[in-house]
């Protein structure tokens, strides 16, 4: 069996060197962290589940012309995608009120916001991904003017379509954080919709009765993880029911 090459290995997935120049494979673990890696636990399924849903919304994507890094899936747990030059920026795009935006400006978690707003962290586990505005992000050269009107196209483009694929399955999109990164084409530079779209990165309650089926349901011991990610899945047609127990294939790193 050939051994294959560590790119890196983050709190969720590992990405290793790609079959051809240009792409990665990119593996989904289990492991579940919150609040910077204070919390952790490995939640039995989830990596099956964000590769699959990653996989549907990517696609979708791509279908509408919102260029993405999605190539194909593998397997269970593995997608290939194509390699880029991360952005070291969180985009945050926000339809309601919740989390550190109802703590920062004390709005009532679920209050509609009278437009999507979109907002920057900066990517660094060890300051916590803090906020930044565009002022700091040019400053010091994280994005270019160039950069930042194309990465907030494509977050309102993203969001536009992730709102509506939700709504239809009756699952309010109340936020969600997308990465950005660059390919280059010749002499032409151009972004792409990186990482994953998974319940990880989004928070998505019933229209209904409002519960919740992200991660939240894990940062606030809200109940079991598998089953809120698998109410996403099914309701979207992803996967049929008890594919996520699969054994887990020995990683060769
Ligand atoms: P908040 O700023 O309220 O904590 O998060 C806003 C949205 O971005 C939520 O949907 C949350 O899941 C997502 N988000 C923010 N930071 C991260 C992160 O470091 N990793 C992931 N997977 N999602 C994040």
């Amino acid at each position: 069996m050939a051994r294959r090459k560590k790119i890196y290995e983050g709190k969720g997935k590992i990405l290793y060197e790609g079959p051809e120049p240009g792409t990665i494979v990119q593996y989904f673990k289990d492991d579940a962290t919150a609040f910077n890696a204070q919390k952790r636990d490995v939640i039995d399924g989830k990596g099956v589940l964000n590769n699959r849903l990653s996989e549907f919304f990517m696609t979708g994507l791509n279908n509408i012309g919102v260029p993405t890094h999605f190539i194909r899936r593998l397997n269970m747990r593995e997608q290939l995608v194509r390699s880029c030059e991360i952005v070291p920026l969180e985009i945050i795009v926000r339809n309601f009120a919740a989390g550190s935006l109802s703590t920062r400006l004390g709005i009532e978690e679920g209050t509609p916001l009278p437009r999507p707003i979109v907002e920057y962290c900066y990517k660094d586990d060890k300051l916590g991904d803090p906020l930044v505005t565009e002022e700091h992000i040019a400053a010091f050269g994280w994005a270019s003017q160039q950069d930042m009107d194309d990465i907030l196209s494509l977050a309102l483009r993203v969001n536009d379509f992730l709102s509506g694929v939700m709504m239809a399955v009756g699952i309010r999109l109340v936020d969600f954080k997308i990465e950005c990164g660059r390919v280059y084409d010749g002499d032409f530079q151009r972004l792409i919709v990186a990482d994953e779209i998974s319940p990880d990165s989004c928070r998505l309650w019933d229209m209904e009765t409002g519960q919740k089926f992200d991660k939240d349901v894990f940062r606030r011991d809200l109940g079991n993880l598998t089953d809120a990610y698998t109410e996403v899945a099914r309701r979207l047609g992803v996967m049929p029911k008890n594919t996520t127990q699969m054994a887990k294939p020995t990683l060769i790193n």
